[in-house]
């Protein structure tokens, strides 16, 4: 079983003063008070997205424990984690992460505490690797994102075949057929609404520092689509990074890039033009990456992000959905 709720995911870190305001939310919510939009600084109090030693990617040998400790530091509201399922024999180390959370002692769970996964797609109509139902322990809460092509082995996230220099090489009919075939993928992925949350939508394509503006055209369908399947999109701090630091490069890879901020601007405003909530995630694979939302911040501050915008899984009443 799965679900989604949306509230408030914003603390102010100054004072509050009047003129409050909210935004319309997509689904009923919990109205956690008014929140200010003049106060400049605020502090995302949830991280939906964190790896751990169970995801060969992380890059610190740490676990639920070191996770739980610094979200209490950071003043989270409550405990995310989401290791990687590539294939059907990956588990996300879900087993692993009840057993330690039952063993810990009560300090440790004062803060409830989500044990998640984040599924690759593995096909190009968006499939993933096994039903999460089926895990020996089924998650809380399941992302999807896109790691790799389905159709292409040479094309991945981390570029090691060197995915930009075949990019580079395609044939303009060819790169639209791959976007549109990205789009096909996400457009799937949502529709069979096996996962709650859409994650690091194109952080593929930034990798490879492609920033097209008709990825962006076709993204709107994703987010009405994500709207009607009750798909939340994430707002990912290490995207939010990549993109600054591809801004600073300026090489746009076509000319139909646009400038990665604004690219990244844009993925955020319309998702809130649609009131589809928005998922926070540090995506941290380190310690000091937990809970961190540095890059983000400015961001969400700039298409004015407040209560109702924010997916919370703390609060399981009023958007509920089983897959
Ligand atoms: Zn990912
Ligand atoms: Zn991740």
């Amino acid at each position: 079983m799965f679900f989604h709720k949306v509230f408030l995911a914003i603390q102010h870190q100054g004072p509050r003063h009047g003129n409050s305001h909210e935004a319309e939310p997509a689904v009923p919510i919990d109205r956690a008070g008014p929140i200010d939009h003049t106060v400049p600084a605020m502090k995302l109090n949830i991280d939906h997205h964190v790896h751990t030693r169970y995801s060969n990617c992380c890059n610190e040998d740490y676990g639920l424990k070191e996770i739980i400790e610094a979200q209490n530091a950071n003043g989270m509201s409550y405990v995310c984690v989401s290791d990687h399922i590539h294939t059907a024999r990956d588990t996300g180390g879900l087993e692993d992460h009840h057993r330690a959370l039952a063993t810990l002692p009560s300090s440790y769970k004062e803060l409830p505490v989500y044990l998640g996964v984040e599924m690759t797609f593995t096909s190009p109509e968006g499939d993933i690797p096994v039903d999460p139902g089926a895990l020996p322990a089924p998650p809380s809460f399941t992302i999807g994102g896109c790691h790799h092509f389905p159709w292409d082995k040479d094309l991945t996230m981390g570029d090691v075949p060197g995915g930009r220099a075949k990019l580079a090489r395609m044939t303009e009919q060819g790169l639209t057929e791959l976007l549109l075939q990205h789009h096909r993928l996400l457009q799937g992925a949502v529709q069979k609404a096996r996962i709650d949350i859409l994650a690091h939508p194109f952080d593929f394509f930034f990798r490879l520092g492609i920033f097209d503006a008709r990825l962006l055209d076709m993204f709107h369908d994703t987010v009405r689509l994500c709207k009607k399947h009750r798909v939340a999109i994430e707002v990912n701090n290490a995207s939010a990074r990549r993109c600054d630091a591809e801004e600073k490069k300026n090489t746009p890879f076509n000319s139909q890039c646009i400038a990665p901020k604004k690219f990244f601007s844009a993925l955020i405003t319309m998702a809130m033009e649609e009131k589809v909530p928005l998922s926070p995630a540090s995506d941290a694979h380190a310690r000091n990456d937990i809970g961190c939302f540095d890059s983000l911040l400015p961001y969400l501050e700039e298409a004015g992000a407040g209560p109702g915008d924010f997916l919370r899984l703390d609060s399981l009443d009023t958007f509920s959905k089983s897959v």
